[in-house]
Formats: structure tokens, sequence, C-alpha cells
């Protein structure tokens, strides 16, 4: 068997990795919270443990690997989204806003992640449907000294976890001399988080023995990976701008609840993303989502292997010139691999990525593969990287013939112009976009052209 090394954030070592359970080896990476379109940075972690579940997977099986990844759909800035709506006189209850605001982010979410090729997680768990289990656990933390109930506020009491700050490397007396921590009436210590707090009539919110409330945002991820992997599970991902305090709060309480197990074995960060070198801001005008990148022709397939270019445990840096070398390769790989079954991925590139997922090195091992002429090796390996797959490579596919559908689109709009009913035209026209084909309408006819993330298995039955 294949033997991966992993790069534990906890022991700060290259670790040689071995699952609790070969049959059912566990990961739980920390989701988004569902407010808006996923920026670039956003996107990273996910292509990251994409590429680690899909090396699982190859490893152990592809039944035998449970990866969790959750959205975060209860959030005081989907509660803003959600009122601004409603002020902006919206119809619907402030509920009913708020579920249509999460909706619609998590399908966002789903399509635009799926461009990137990224497999869709075992469980997607949405935390408003674990509310129960996060009660039942604070409670469990209450009696045993770990936390204490406030003016309709739960606290953890951090300074009962000797071992607080041992996940990020900083001492508590420190953290408080450094303090960005927020000092309330209702906490015996600054740097007490919340688990839980009070919701007033305008705010979503759940009974609990301490009223009407919300959860605080760390005890969701302790909650569900106890419901979906159990007390002891082999990894934890994340970015690394959520090591401290979100994952250091979420060992807090999961150990705390749980003394007799291990919560996560291993825990895996990666660096965040700057754009030609420059951290990304609003204000620098810099900032886009993965959305913005597809809809300028960016094909999700470019944006993946510019990520894997870099290490994960690297910072990564976007530039235009690395999309433009990318999507240069891949055209070329791409050209190579037509028509060709995938053989088996090279030892060489399972090597490098279970080497710590080394991702440029396996990158550099597909161009070793390109450069023998073996497209078979080639297809298979840049496969298990989730490059090269069939129903990514509409982008590269010049050769469909789109004259039929816009035929078909001209006819239906000549006929719409009789009976006044432009649903059909709406329809084809919707359709179109989304099997990713740029409909351009005008007096002088219809035009299609592919467009970014063009599927062509989408266009079937619309003749
Ligand atoms: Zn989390």
């Amino acid at each position: 068997m294949v033997t991966i090394r992993l790069h534990n954030s906890r022991t700060r070592a290259k670790e040689v990795f071995a699952p609790i359970d070969a049959g059912n080896v566990r990961v739980y990476v920390c989701g988004p919270t569902v407010y808006d379109r996923a920026h670039l940075g956003n996107a990273r972690p996910v292509v990251v443990f994409d590429t680690l579940f899909r090396l699982l997977r190859h490893v152990y099986g592809p039944e035998h690997v449970t990866y969790v990844r959750n959205f975060t759909d209860v959030d005081d800035k989907i509660n803003a989204t959600a009122l601004a709506r409603k002020e902006a006189g919206a119809a619907g209850t402030l509920e009913q806003l708020i579920a249509e605001r999460t909706e619609e982010t998590i399908r966002w979410y789903h399509d635009d992640m799926d461009a990137l090729g990224a497999l869709r997680p075992t469980h997607e768990p949405r935390a408003t449907a674990y509310v129960g289990q996060m009660i039942a656990m604070i409670v469990d933390l209450i009696a045993r000294g770990h936390a204490y109930a406030k003016e309709g506020h739960v606290l953890f009491r951090v300074r009962s976890f000797a071992e607080y700050g041992r996940l990020s490397g900083r001492s508590v007396d420190d953290m408080i001399a450094g303090a960005r921590v927020e000092v309330a009436p209702f906490k015996e210590d600054p740097m007490d988080f919340v688990l839980w707090k009070p919701s007033d009539a305008s705010l979503p919110g759940w009974e609990s023995p301490w009223g009407r409330g919300r959860p605080g945002w760390h005890i969701e991820c302790s909650a569900m990976s106890l419901a979906l992997l159990g007390a002891s599970f082999d990894i934890h991902g994340g970015g690394i701008d959520l090591q401290f305090p979100h994952h250091e709060n979420e060992v807090a309480q999961s150990c705390c609840a749980h003394p007799e197990a291990d919560f996560a074995r291993v825990w895996m960060h990666n660096e965040m993303l700057q754009v030609e070198g420059k951290k990304m801001s609003k204000s620098l005008g810099n900032f886009f989502t993965v959305r913005d990148l597809l809809d300028q022709g960016i094909p999700g397939e470019v944006i993946r292997m510019v990520f894997l270019g870099t290490h994960y445990g690297k910072p990564m840096d976007w530039t235009a010139e690395k999309a433009a070398q990318a999507e240069a390769t891949l055209r070329k790989w791409r050209g190579m691999v037509a028509g060709v079954a995938p053989s088996v991925p090279s030892e060489a590139v399972v090597a490098a990525l279970a080497d710590d997922l080394n991702t440029a090195g396996a990158i550099a091992e597909l161009h070793a593969l390109a450069a023998t002429g073996d497209a078979a090796g080639l297809k298979a390996s840049a496969g298990l990287m989730g490059l090269l797959e069939d129903h990514m490579g509409g982008w590269a596919e010049a050769g469909v013939d789109l004259a039929p559908f816009a035929a078909r689109l001209a006819a239906l709009r000549a006929a719409a112009m009789e009976t006044k009913d432009f649903a059909p035209v709406d329809a084809m026209k919707a359709a179109l976009l989304a099997a990713g084909v740029e409909v351009r309408m005008s007096k002088a006819g219809v035009e299609l052209l592919p467009g970014p993330g063009f599927d062509v298995a989408k266009l079937e039955g619309l003749l």
C-alpha cells in the first residue's frame, strides 16, 4: 500500500498517516458561511482538500473514505443580508428570507465548486439541522465544569482546559496581552468564548435551557463532526486563518466533552491566497469571486491547475500569467489525450501526492508523462488530481457544431413573435446558458458560442 505522509499542524511535523480504521478514513473540513458568492480565496481549501479526498479514495478505495464539509447557515451576516432584503420591501418572513438566501448561496457554491472539478463531499451538513446536538454538547460541557450560563449566554471556560493554545502555539496569557478578546459583563474571563447567545424577536432562534437563542459558530463543527464522524477521527482541515480561534475552540469543546477520545488526530491547514503579489481586498480592487473568473472565460479547470501549482502549505499567488500558462498546458494535454482511454495513475504522481500533497511535484510528473507521449498514463494521472476529466473539457472543445441549436432558437423566436408567448424562447435560452453557451440574439439573427464551463452533455434533448 502507498505510504501517505502529511504535515500535522498539531505536532508541527510530517508524519506517516495511519488511519484509525482503514475501512472508514474520516475527514472533516470547515465549510463556507453561506451568505454570498465564494471568493477565490474560499476556493483554495476546497481544491486542496478535494485533492486529499481523491488521494485517500485512490489508496483506501472510494467507499472507504468519509469526507464531511459543513455549511454554516446560522450567522449574523446571513441575518443582516436577509434583514436588508426585508427592509427593501421583499415579501416573506425573516425566516423565509434567510432560508431563500442560504438555499441560493448553497446552489451558487455547488455550481462554482463543481466548475473547479471538486467532488461533492460524502456529507454536507447544515448547522441548522444540528442545533439539538449542539445544545446537548453545551449541556454536557456545563455539567463537566467547562462552561457556564449567564444572562442568556453560555460561555466556554477557557482556563478549564490546560491544553488551550497548543494547536496554534499560543499561551493564554500571550493571547490576553495581545488581546483582541472581547470583554463583556457576562464573561468570567475575557478569553472565554460564546457557545450560545440569546436571540431577540428579529433574529432566528431555537428554544434551549437558557432561553430562545442561537449557537456560536465554533460549537457547530464540534457537534457535526461528532454526529457524522465520531469522537475520534483522522483528519481535520481548513484554512490557516481558521487555526485561531476557530480550530483552537473546536479542540477545547470536543476534547472537554469527550476526554476519552482524540477528536482530530491530524490537523492540516492551507495557507492564504494573494492576487498578483498582494493581499486580496475590496479596497485594492483585486477582490473577485470564482464566478467572476468563470464569467471572464477562465475555465474552472485552469483555476484548479493554477491552484495545484503551489503547495498548500505556502501562500499562493494568483496571477493572470499563471492562468494563461495553465490554459496553454491543458489545451496541449487535452489534444494529446482526446479519445484515449486512461490507464492507471503513474507511481511517480501518486508518490508526489502522498508526500504531503506535493501537487507542484505531481504536475512536474505530468509534464514528464506528456514528454514521453504516454497519453493513457497522463490522462489517468491527471484524473487523480481532478484534471483532464472528460466532463471538465467542454471549454477546450472547439469542434462542437452549435448551428442547429441557433436555428432552433431562431425558429422558436419567430413563432413567439406570432403567439406573443416567449416562454419557450426563454426556456431554451436558459438551457443553453446552463450548458455554458453564450447566447447573442439580435435582429440579424441568433449567434451561439461555447462559453466558460461549456458542457456538451447538457445540450442533449434541446433539439
Ligand atoms: Zn470548523
